[in-house]
């Protein structure tokens, strides 16, 4: 057994490991300044010198490996004695106010535990200090060149937004394209300031605010990557939030929604109190007003009109013990299966696809098979804005060599890291995804024994490419054919190759096809079940997997299992029978709230006004509702037109439980907060208003891990997640049995249910939204890295002073031809309505293409979306809108 001697004591080698970790890995520690676990060893402030027997003289720690034989020492007089003059060498012209400031930074710590402070004899530097940014101050004259800033934006964001001027002495770190970070290409992900070991980067905040007192571990409430971070508190205020050092999915890294839109929970116009609106005025009531008001009205509106009558929308930005006692509530106590989420808007599609395809309606793979892949096609989907921390990883990849494809009718940021970027024509999805099969067949690049042995529909498959020529489809998606050559073997010749893909597949008339289109793909090569390879959706919202998986969907119940299959075992467990009659999902509600049938509907976390296509149509839907109860942090757009009752519920900072990011992983919330003002969870709120009508058994939860053990019950997927395994580690289901480790890949030897899977072929149905002489573009919608969907949390944090409108974004060509520049106010018009909003001249876009965000509510941009649907689960076509 290789062995080391350190400090005297035997150790057994680690293999690969720098002399550094071996030392961390029993225990213990020498001091490091330029050390991060992030980043690749460095080696340049050397305060973790260590003296090796047969070395003529000291070594770095943290860039040696370490060797079996190695006698090593780390606390000599003559290591001390170094160290102490490394350390009065950088605190010859150090701010001496800086030490006493900011006590707890390492340099600082460093400094006293060597009895240094006083060595510290410098001024802060006026022309080295950096206000601009509303996240991060700079002051330079703290900064002691460990290039740690440099280094993790490079290796981790991969922004290279820093870089060192000048040399030895003179040398400063500052941005590299522009005078101050708010200029600079910046991404504001905070993380340059969590590495920073000397306070020249810091939080705006933490020098507003002062230090967290305490720090609590939970999950972002934005997007469902579902990074881990802690969330520092002082005098119940989040003053802080930094990355989890142990999250498998962020490992250390945020991004500026994570680790700085926080401030939306103290924000001023927050809804603190339940109010109930009569006559157009909103008066403020007790809880027990509220509920018994809320109760009594589904009631009378149930025995009325049916339980048909009745709808209630479950939420993404929930927990799923909330989501479960929301669609229990609709089965149990209204008597319908009239519940759905926001998983109908985005990923419904994907779910309806996979599940039929695959036989699991969820990523077949996890993050980490991001770095395993040795190609990866992203199609439709922009993750370095709208799921930063994956966009980061896929980006590293890119750097260091694994191929990438892009499919996107805009030129995103990962297009500039792509081998081939496939800028095709909104809404032609399925053409170019078929030819891309036909191009896999002509070449051989298909995995005959995988299809032997796993796979059904093949030759009827290659039948039907035959008439998907490249050629073919370049003319309909308006690219080259031997750019859809080139992807074809970028993606089929390289193994393994992952899928990740987007809204821009999902929200299409053909955008459950456009997903089936893209398992094709990855069953054709064999990319199913193998590590880096795979399909696998970015789920928008944090918990937009959760909500659905817990049954907030009209068709499925917890777990996604269908409502006939696991009946009985609900049923049973839940002491009630289950309604019989199908639900209806969203846009089914939306359908008949305009028909006079829906009369009332309880929307959770949900701006449905704002969120669905085609506000027109929306408002006729929710404007004749008897009932509209709205639950949220603030009086939301859908509350301020058309509510009758407001629900205040707690922010996800306040409330226990767990959500479940896009790669199946369960992963805890804890409450930093107490519940603001008179707010309440989500749970206990939907409780007592099924006591209030009555329903009392079932409904006597006391905390969110009791609803967790019933959900464990109901779904053998989940049967072995338990709190207390969630305390130290996420799991990913399926998790059968408390003794599993969870399931990172599926599909590994067989399909869900051990079947084969099913190749589709599909044809080509254009969308009926098309142009004309009279709406001569095509509108696609989308995100923004510094917003989050509705606005409703970002909007009412300092993001908005680094992003404060939407645009519409037109190419420069469109732009010239109608004489329009940056910043001019237009009217869009569609056939449904119009809006306005400033331009943005943007290289992205081609020629009758534009993009909008839809953020903001003075915007509105669903004045003017479609009304098209997927034509198997009613996802909106939010992609495609003719305009002028
Ligand atoms: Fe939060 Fe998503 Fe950003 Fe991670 S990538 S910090 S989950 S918004």
């Amino acid at each position: 057994m290789p062995r080391v001697t350190i400090d005297g004591a035997p150790y057994e080698v680690l293999a690969g490991a720098t002399i550094l970790e071996q030392i961390r890995s029993f225990g213990g520690d020498i001091p490091t300044l330029c050390d991060d676990q992030r980043l690749a060893p460095f080696g340049g402030c050397r305060i973790c010198l260590v003296e090796v027997d047969g070395r003529s003289r000291p070594v770095t720690a943290c860039d040696t490996p370490v060797a079996d034989g190695m006698s090593i020492r780390t606390s000599t007089d003559a290591l001390e004695a170094q160290r102490v003059a490394l350390l009065r060498l950088l605190a010859r012209d150090y701010p001496r106010d800086a030490v006493e400031r900011q006590p707890e930074k390492p340099l600082h710590r460093l400094l006293r535990a060597y009895g240094l402070e006083e060595s510290a004899r410098g001024d802060s530097d006026p022309a080295l200090l950096d206000t601009t940014h509303p996240y991060i101050r700079v002051d330079m004259s703290q900064c002691i060149d460990c290039y740690r800033c440099v280094r993790i934006c490079d290796e981790v964001q991969g922004q290279f937004v820093w870089a060192a001027w000048d040399r030895g002495d003179r040398t400063r770190i500052a941005p590299r394209t522009a005078a101050t970070l708010r200029d600079s290409e910046c991404t504001s992900c905070g993380a340059c300031v969590d590495t920073c070991p000397s306070g020249a980067l810091e939080d705006v905040s933490v020098l507003e605010r002062g230090e967290a007192t305490l720090w609590t571990k939970t999950t972002c409430p934005y997007c469902g990557v579902g990074c881990e971070m802690l969330a520092g508190t002082r005098d119940q205020r989040l003053v802080a939030v930094r990355p989890a050092m142990d999250a498998p999915v962020n490992r250390g890294h945020l991004c500026v929604k994570g680790r700085y839109a926080f401030d939306f929970a103290h924000a001023a116009d927050r809804v603190t109190r339940p109010m109930i609106r009569k006559d157009g005025v909103w008066r403020e009531v007790s809880w027990e007003e509220a509920i018994s008001f809320v109760a009594a009205e589904l009631r009378r509106i149930a025995s009325a009109h049916g339980a048909r009558s009745v709808g209630i929308l479950g939420s993404a930005r929930a927990t799923n013990e909330d989501n479960y006692l929301i669609q229990k509530l609709a089965r149990v106590v209204l008597g319908t299966h009239n519940v759905d989420c926001c998983a109908r808007v985005c990923h419904a599609p994907t779910a309806a696809a996979m599940k039929a395809m695959l036989g699991t309606g969820a990523a077949t793979s996890s993050f980490d098979d991001i770095e395993r892949a040795s190609a990866i096609l992203v199609c439709g989907a922009n993750p370095t804005e709208n799921h930063p921390i994956v966009g980061a990883r896929i980006k590293q990849a890119a750097l260091r060599g694994a191929r990438l494809v892009v499919i996107d009718p805009r030129r995103i940021e990962l297009a500039e890291y792509a081998d081939v970027h496939l800028q095709l024509r909104p809404g032609t999805n399925i053409p170019l995804l078929n030819a891309i099969a036909r191009v896999l067949i002509d070449e051989g690049a298909i995995d005959q024994a995988f299809l032997a042995e796993r796979v059904e529909g093949w030759p009827e498959l290659r039948t039907f490419l035959c008439y998907w020529s490249p050629e073919r489809a370049a003319e309909i998606c308006g690219v080259g054919a031997d750019d859809i050559r080139r992807a074809a073997r970028f993606y089929g010749e390289t193994r393994p190759a992952l899928i990740v893909h987007g809204l821009g597949v999902t929200e299409h008339a053909q955008g459950t096809e456009g997903v089936e289109a893209l398992v094709n793909l990855a069953l054709l090569t064999g990319n199913v079940g193998k590590p880096g390879s795979g399909v696998n959706p970015l789920r928008g919202q944090n918990n937009v997997q959760g909500s659905a998986q817990m049954g907030c969907e009209p068709a499925h119940l917890t777990g996604y299992q269908p409502i006939e299959q696991a009946r009985a075992r609900f049923e049973s467990v839940w002491g009630a029978p289950l309604p019989t009659e199908p639900g209806s999902n969203l846009m089914q509600m939306m359908d008949a709230g305009a028909r006079g049938e829906l009369k009332a509907l309880w929307a959770i976390g949900y701006d449905i006004l704002l969120t669905n296509p085609d506000a027109a149509a929306t408002r006729a839907s929710i404007e004749g509702l008897e009932l509209l109860v709205v639950q949220d942090l603030f009086l939301n757009e859908t509350a301020r037109e058309h509510a009758d009752v407001f629900l205040p519920a707690c922010s996800s900072f306040e409330k226990d439980g767990t959500f479940m990011n896009a790669e199946r992983r369960v992963q805890r919330v804890r409450a930093a907060l107490e519940p603001i003002g008179d707010s309440r969870p989500d749970w206990r709120i939907v409780q007592e208003v099924a006591r209030a009508m009555g329903v009392e058994s079932g409904f006597s939860f006391t905390s969110p891990a009791e609803i967790w053990e019933e959900i464990r019950r109901l779904w053998p997927a989940a049967a072995g997640i338990t709190y207390a395994r969630l305390e130290t580690a996420g799991l990913q289901w399926p998790c059968p049995d408390e003794n599993h480790p969870g399931t990172s890949l599926l599909h590994q030897t067989t399909f869900t249910g051990g079947r084969r899977a099913a190749l589709q072929h599909i044809d080509y149905r254009p969308t009926t939204e098309t142009v004309t002489e009279e709406y001569p573009f095509l509108l696609v919608t989308g995100r923004s890295l510094y917003q989050f969907n509705a606005g409703t949390m970002t909007m009412r944090t300092p993001n908005v002073k680094l992003r404060p409108t939407d645009t519409l974004d037109m190419s420069p060509a469109d732009a010239e031809r109608l004489g329009l520049g940056d910043g001019d106010r237009v009217r869009v018009r569609s056939r449904r309505g119009s809006t306005q909003l400033p331009l943005h001249v943007d290289p992205a876009l081609r020629e009758g293409t534009l993009f909008a965000t839809f953020h903001t509510a003075e915007t509105f941009l669903n004045e003017v979306t479609s009304p098209v649907r997927d034509a198997v689960v009613d996802t909106p076509e939010y992609k495609v809108t003719a305009v002028t």
